[in-house]
């Protein structure tokens, strides 16, 4: 005997405890027998419904009752659902998928206390929780939980249209059957779960390998597209990699977007059989690339609400997506039969890809910007330099202008100089005028301006005049001023201008290169200027210079000749003296005698100086007859008149020779003048006290002579100009030292002609220091 445990204490009333006698041995058979059918058929089954089905069927053949239904708890709206009826009579609770309260009525009663409910006539059971279930002409019923790992799943019920009482074992097997439903319903409910887990994971990996795959596509085109070298060849890229990444797309258009222009234009259109027909009639109509532009993000659109002009019939749907990066520069367009499947992650891919190509572009433009700013450089640089080459020639403006219009490939170059600016020189177009006309329109413009203009419409721009010679075939010009640099700085010396036959040929960079050019045009024509002006300069200086040598050699000339004149006279008066002191011409008195002296020595003083200025002229080398002289022998000849004109000015003299026997190759008499004139010079600016240090020592193949004192020195600025003829360092009639100033121009012709040489080293205040090498040897030549 089975004990079962009733969901509540009321029901037992309904419980008949008249057994069946008679026929219960065989239906408890029958039961037991249908209970194992029943079960092995539900726990074979893996299919909630499937299970709910066989269960109910299974469950009112065994315990013959005529109806009974299948409610299942919803776990998310904890809710009891009718999943399966059987033998109702008025209502299809089923069907209509009725939800009722978990908590509410016998069902309710039953999920709370996991235990089966029995009644043997529910007409006015008040415990009914759908009311429509009244007119359902059910007596008797018994609820069982459906359970399985200690929780009620729902619950199984059969009815009896008949007044019947169920008896403990009835309930006791539909318990075992709910029991065993429930069991079977996890198992399947489970099984389903793992089902969708498993698909889960299959369409989790089936993403990843999607996305593998578009990662793939995405780092090559990117690759590719950033190692493009031209346009075209990264909008292949890019089209390639928009189709491998929407296989399902009928084509793919790129178009580029000029911001400053606000333009779009076709870049590259690609099919998947690899035809190039454009998906959309005129890129800068396309409303879909305008709107992608202006909300930069994807759009997907039909094709009239695009407001689009397909060529292709076939597209009726497309998506376009922004090239952008920083700034747009372009539209990816993608035409679709119809509209795609696309997830979140073949959008994000392709936008990726857009942007990439967008980055791509940008850096594709900087590199050409960059290739043309280098390459209008070193035009500008070959220009200037080829200027630089021909600097104040005349001519050369018209070369450099030439080279402007050729380097650029511009239709015309005209120079325009002056303070009318008028046409200086002009290359390229046709019959340039032989009158030279002024400046007009955008060039006189920028002239004003003192700035470089451009336009890249010239028929439509009322700032412009277009000359005759460029008429019909000019489209842009672009304008410069040569502005001064120099004083007076910013002055306009002329203006160029340049036409090109294309439209928007000029652009920011054009101007910046042209204006540099210009500053080069404006600077060599400075420096022209000042050329010609350093020319004339130069030439009035030569002019001068040889006018003076000619005055120097006059005056030369003339003083050689006074000189040269007082020769006779002086030997008259030196003879006559000498026979009038000899008292040859009659007895003089003692005062006579000295006068005729004093005659006697300024005339020798007199001839002195005509002897030293007529020397200048004949000292020459040829005129000299050198044999070795010992320069001991010369000092010893200088040392008794010079000694004594030191003691009388303060002064000591030492003069010493090494070795003893050093001898110069020359004439005697000239270096011991040469020696002469220097100790003079020596004795008489040196105020003293002070000593005069005179050595002569071997030095190679020379005799090195030096002269030392310690007297008043000279300038610095002046010791390359004490060896002139007839310079003095004060030079003033209020002197403190008298001379001619031809000394020491006769040492340096003295030494010259013996092919040594002479120089001067000097402090002020402190002494002077004169240096003479001779040679030792007759020269070896
Ligand atoms: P002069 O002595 O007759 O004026 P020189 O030709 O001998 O002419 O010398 C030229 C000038 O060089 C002198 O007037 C003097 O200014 C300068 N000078 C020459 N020797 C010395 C010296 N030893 N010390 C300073 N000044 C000297």
């Amino acid at each position: 005997m089975v004990t079962i445990q009733l969901a509540d204490e009321a029901s037992y009333a309904a419980l008949s405890t008249e057994p069946r006698e008679s026929c219960w041995m065989p239906q408890q058979e029958r039961a037991l027998k249908a209970f194992s059918v029943m079960a092995e058929a539900v726990s074979t089954r893996l299919d909630v419904d499937s299970v709910l089905h066989e269960a109910l069927d299974q469950t009112l053949a065994t315990l013959e009752v005529e109806a009974g239904a299948i409610t299942l708890l919803e776990d998310d709206t904890r809710q009891l659902v009718f999943r399966v009826q059987k033998g109702w009579q008025v209502h299809d609770f089923a069907g209509q998928q009725l939800r009722i309260d978990a908590q509410a009525g016998m069902t309710g009663i039953v999920m709370r206390s996991g235990h089966p409910l029995v009644t043997d006539d529910i007409t006015h059971d008040p415990r009914i929780a759908v009311d429509e279930f009244r007119e359902e002409p059910v007596r008797a019923m018994i609820l069982a939980p459906l359970r399985a790992r200690q929780q009620v799943l729902g619950v199984l019920s059969v009815m009896s249209y008949q007044p019947r009482r169920f008896t403990m074992d009835e309930v006791a097997l539909l318990a075992a059957i709910a029991d065993q439903v429930g069991v079977a319903l996890d198992n399947a409910r489970l099984y389903q779960q793992e089902l969708e887990r498993r698909r889960l994971t299959e369409v989790m990996l089936e993403t990843e390998r999607r996305r593998a795959r578009e990662l793939n596509i995405l780092r090559d085109a990117v690759m590719n597209m950033s190692g493009a070298s031209d346009l075209l060849d990264l909008l292949e890229h890019l089209c390639r990699g928009a189709l491998q990444l929407s296989p399902c797309a009928l084509g793919v258009e790129c178009d580029i977007y000029d911001e400053q222009h606000d333009r779009l234009t076709l870049g590259m259109a690609l099919h998947p059989d690899g035809s190039r027909r454009p998906l959309c009639a005129a890129p800068h109509h396309t409303m879909v690339s305008r709107k992608a532009l202006q909300e930069r993000r994807m759009q997907k659109l039909t094709v009239p609400s695009a407001g689009t002009e397909v060529l292709d019939a076939a597209v009726t749907y497309i998506i376009a997506i922004p090239m952008q990066h920083q700034a747009a520069n372009g539209v990816l367009l993608l035409g679709y039969e119809a509209q795609p499947q696309m997830d979140e992650q073949t959008e994000n891919s392709l936008s990726l890809l857009a942007e990439q190509a967008s980055l791509a572009l940008s850096r594709l433009h900087l590199y050409h910007r960059e290739r043309r700013k280098s390459v209008h450089l070193a035009l500008v640089n070959h220009i200037s330099q080829t200027a630089m080459a021909e600097l104040g020639d005349e001519a050369v403006l018209c070369n450099v202008v030439r080279l402007i219009q050729q380097s650029f490939g511009l239709y015309n170059v005209s120079l325009y100089l002056g303070p009318q600016l008028s046409l200086h020189a002009s290359s390229g177009g046709r019959d340039i005028p032989t009158e030279p006309p002024t400046v007009q329109g955008l060039a006189a413009l920028a002239a004003e301006q003192k700035r470089g203009l451009l336009c890249n419409h010239i028929e439509s721009d009322p700032r412009c005049f277009i000359p005759p010679w460029v008429q019909g075939h000019a489209h842009s010009e672009l304008a410069v001023p040569l502005i001064q640099r120099q004083a007076p700085a910013g002055e306009v010396l002329g203006v160029l201008e340049l036409f090109s036959i294309e439209e928007s040929a000029f652009d920011e960079m054009d101007r910046q290169t042209m204006l540099t050019l210009a500053q080069h045009l404006a600077t060599l024509i400075e420096n022209s200027r000042l050329y010609a002006d350093l020319e004339q300069r130069n030439r009035r200086l030569h002019d001068a210079y040889i006018q003076l040598r000619e005055l120097e050699q006059l005056k030369d000339q003339i003083i050689q000749n006074i000189s040269h004149e007082m020769r006779t006279p002086l030997t008259f008066i030196k003879g006559y003296t000498e026979l009038l002191s000899e008292g040859q011409m009659g007895e003089l008195n003692q005062e006579q005698l000295e006068s005729l002296e004093i005659i006697a020595r300024q005339a020798d003083a007199v001839t002195y100086i005509v002897e030293e200025i007529v020397s200048l002229r004949t000292l020459t080398a040829d005129a000299l007859s050198c044999v070795l002289v010992p320069i001991a022998g010369v000092f010893e000849q200088l040392r008794p008149v010079f000694e004594k004109r030191a003691v009388d000015a303060g002064l000591s003299l030492t003069m010493d020779v090494y070795p003893p026997d050093l001898s110069v190759y020359g004439e005697s008499e000239k270096i011991k003048r040469m020696c002469y004139n220097i100790l003079d010079n020596a004795i008489k600016f040196s105020p003293g006290p002070g000593k005069i240090t005179v050595i002569a020592v071997a030095d190679g193949e020379y005799v090195h002579l030096k002269f030392e004192d310690q007297g008043i020195g000279i300038p610095e600025q002046y010791l390359n100009r004490i060896f002139d003829t007839f310079y003095q360092v004060d030079g003033s009639t209020t002197r403190r030292f008298n001379g001619l100033g031809i000394g020491l121009a006769v040492v340096q012709r003295i030494v010259e002609a013996h092919r040594g040489k002479v120089w001067a080293e000097s402090q002020v205040g402190s002494g002077t220091t004169f240096h003479i090498l001779l040679p030792r040897h007759l020269p070896t030549e």
